[in-house]
């Protein structure tokens, strides 16, 4: 990674562009840090126009929000637990246990402590950690009152997991006058609320938002402005972008593609050989292009099945099997109710108990089992990476329409 990547990822920042930036590609970055809250607004003219109340313009380029807590479990117990402010903390069950971190605090990071790891790993690379059980009624309650300022923003939210959201603000932005400001707003009012810190991406899609977020943590504001998708991604190493799991990154890096700029400047031709269908949606990523919407969830519109096993599974045979029969009844209860689905979503809760749900969107609606059990099973090689291991794993069918519904259902606009 280049130095200018790496000023990116050490301290909490905002990326704006030098001016104003209608129609135009903006390659040029300021780097404003730290002190968001406490100042820092752009100078010079927003680089929004205004946009008119109540509807957004065709053509307009959408601003979509990530946002995600800062070490969730982890500020949750030393919010609630004044001891614990300033101190090493790792969430998770006992080394005796053969417990795995769900999470930890910044404290404990900085001696190489991670989430997923070992607990007996993790004690040993910092002795001075305080280990604290989960509380996961507390963290959904938590979790709750963030999705709810998130929902009063707008009501196009798609949850990821507890501590992460998607948000979809064009037709709100011009109320705040920036993307930045917008931002600014919403961390003012986690804080608020919760006393918690949120990180955010601000850019004009999914992928873009959600390395931003990252690129900003903790406590991170960083505003991707359109047109300069391209140069924020380019010099990040190819395993920052959404999608590229484990085995992605390993046969891209043996063929010498290493940042994500280097994968979009790959000929088409050789990334399909490379990584097979999937290889021209990841150079889109990779160019920042993703039309992907964000996607509320509507828990009244889904079907779908869940298993929990007795024992935690790798990715491997039992998974796999347990996958199909879930597809095989997701789609027995489509066809009772005479659904289709636009959407396959796949939920898996790690041995950890951190869940994360994963969804995918076809052209045409579906209620063939299947096509169920493919679409989850790409989300399932994208998800699962060596030494994963799952308590639970769930499909879910969205965006129902019955058989009359669809033709309709297709000329729907695919986001807003
Ligand atoms: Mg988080």
């Amino acid at each position: 990674m280049t130095g200018t990547a790496a000023a990116i990822t050490a301290v909490p920042t905002i990326v704006r562009p030098l001016r104003p930036c209608q129609g135009r590609h903006v390659r040029a970055w300021r780097h404003v840090s730290p002190g968001l809250d406490g100042g820092g607004r752009p100078s010079g003219p927003s680089p929004e126009a205004p946009r008119p109340a109540g509807g957004v313009p065709s053509g307009v380029d959408r601003t979509i929000l990530h946002a995600d807590m800062d070490a969730f479990y982890a500020s949750v117990e030393q919010r609630d637990r004044p001891e614990l402010r300033g101190r090493p903390v790792v969430v998770g069950g006992s080394p005796e246990g053969r417990g795995v971190v769900a999470a930890a605090s910044y404290e404990a990071r900085a001696s190489g402590v991670r989430s997923a790891m070992p607990m007996s790993r993790a004690l040993r690379l910092c002795p001075q950690a305080m280990r604290v059980p989960p509380r996961f009624d507390r963290y959904g309650e938590v979790s709750r009152q963030v999705m709810a300022i998130f929902r009063a923003m707008t009501p196009l939210v798609e949850p990821l997991s507890l501590d992460e959201a998607f948000l979809d603000i064009t037709a709100r932005v011009g109320a705040y006058g920036s993307a930045a400001a917008a931002g600014r707003w919403l961390k003012a009012e986690v804080r608020r609320a919760t006393a918690l810190n949120v990180s955010i991406g601000a850019a004009t899609n999914k992928t873009v938002a959600k390395i931003a977020s990252d690129a900003g943590k903790p406590d991170g504001l960083v505003v991707v402005p359109p047109g300069g998708e391209r140069a924020f991604l380019a010099l990040l190493p190819i395993r920052a972008l959404w999608g590229v799991g484990p085995k992605a990154e390993a046969a891209l890096v043996a063929a010498g593609i290493r940042t994500i700029g280097e994968l979009a400047e790959t000929d088409a031709g050789r990334l399909g050989r490379l990584l097979g269908p999937r290889g021209a949606a990841l150079r889109d990523l990779a160019c920042g292009i993703d039309e992907r919407p964000v996607e509320p969830v509507r828990a009244r519109k889904s079907v779908g099945a869940e298993t929990t096993f007795a024992r935690d599974l790798a990715d491997g045979d039992e998974l796999r099997a347990a996958l199909a029969r879930l597809a095989e009844e997701t789609g027995v209860r489509l066809r009772e109710k005479r659904l289709r689905a636009r959407t396959v979503v796949l939920k898996l809760r790690y041995a950890d108990f951190r869940t994360v749900t994963r969804r995918t969107t076809r052209a045409e609606p579906t209620d063939d089992d299947e096509a169920i059990r493919q679409a989850a099973s790409a989300l399932l090689d994208r998800t699962a990476g060596p030494g994963d291991r799952f308590r639970l794993l769930g499909v879910q069918c969205g965006q129902l329409a019955d058989h009359g519904e669809e033709s309709q259902l297709r000329l729907w606009p695919r986001c807003t």
